[in-house]
């Protein structure tokens, strides 16, 4: 529990012995620690004006538990781990008719308990990530750190922490409305299901769209304004996709899922050279990078590479 100046902890949550303590019990408190210490700025140094933007304080600590623990014990993986842990969690709960927007006004003093949920702490942390990412490192921490200076001793709303992140990226000399993307993110409920399909007439050219994706499709939304499709779809112009080898094996693609173990990390990354251009790499993922595989041939990375070609494109989320 964080404090102005003092962080309070359980035993159990601040002793352990390295000798006989499990490795996940000692990541389970480094990542305690590291909540707690963020909080002395985001929650403390500058507290959320009222409770509807909790998750705004309670999103940083849980996302910089992966940073922070990764910064201090590299060889745990945890920016990989904060995919199954955070990200993949936090979609089960808010692909549910029942989910509720990250930011949602309260009314009594008996809301605030709900503000405290896996929504605030998981998707908060999600989509702080989602930000980092398309921000680029450089940006996001000047934003951070221009609006906990700026607003130091004080109460913000989320408005203020997107406008520091506006002037960040404004500063790159790129004119994008942080408020604008996040809005669509943060104001309803759930998260978009994109399906990308080729043009029916046009060569070379894909059609992307979006539709609120529900676990179960038969589930009545009481509140459709709730997911009004605002602003989440960012790409725009994705065009001219290229593939080496346009006839599609079913066999070949999944063989490489079926007969090797584990599970491929995929990084995409702009091209050094060629304008408009990404690379998509792959590599077989493991928590433990130290762990021996004894037996190499699971997993042989029988999947090429391939390029895709984007001309024109804004943002990618
Ligand atoms: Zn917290």
């Amino acid at each position: 529990m964080e404090n102005w100046g003092l962080s309070v902890f359980v035993e159990q949550k601040i002793l352990l012995d390295p000798e006989v303590s499990s490795f996940s019990y000692q990541m389970d408190l480094t990542m305690v620690v590291v909540h707690e210490i963020c909080h002395q700025w985001l929650g403390d140094l500058v507290t959320p004006v009222w409770w509807d933007d909790v998750w705004i304080k309670e999103g940083f600590a849980h996302y910089f538990e992966y940073v922070g623990s990764d910064f201090l014990f590299p060889k745990w993986n945890m920016k990989q781990r904060f995919l199954t842990d955070v990200l993949h969690e936090v979609m089960l709960l808010d692909g549910m008719a029942t989910s509720h927007p990250i930011s949602e006004e309260l009314f009594q003093v008996a809301d605030i308990h709900r503000v405290f949920d896996w929504i605030s702490y998981k998707k908060g942390a999600a989509l702080i990530r989602m930000l980092a990412n398309v921000m680029g490192q450089t940006a996001f921490q000047r934003g951070i750190n221009d609006y906990l200076v700026t607003h130091e001793y004080g109460n913000t709303a989320r408005d203020d922490l997107w406008n520091s992140f506006s002037q960040a990226m404004q500063r790159e000399g790129k004119d994008i409305s942080i408020k604008e993307v996040m809005d669509g993110w943060t104001l309803q409920m759930g998260y978009p299901v994109v399906t990308i399909s080729k043009h029916e007439s046009l060569e070379n050219t894909v059609t992307i769209s979006q539709e609120h994706f529900l676990y179960d499709t038969d589930a009545k939304i009481h509140h459709h304004q709730l997911f009004n499709k605002r602003t989440l779809l960012c790409c725009s112009g994705f065009q001219a996709m290229q593939r080496e080898g346009k006839d599609i094996s079913i066999k070949e693609v999944m063989d490489g899922w079926t007969l090797q173990m584990g599970y491929p990390v995929v990084t995409i990354s702009k091209h050094e050279s060629l304008e408009n251009t990404v690379t998509i790499s792959q590599e077989h993922f493991l928590y433990d990078t130290d762990a021996k595989i004894h037996h190499h041939q699971l997993y042989n990375k029988r999947y090429r590479p391939v390029q895709i070609q984007i001309s024109d494109y804004t943002l990618v989320m």
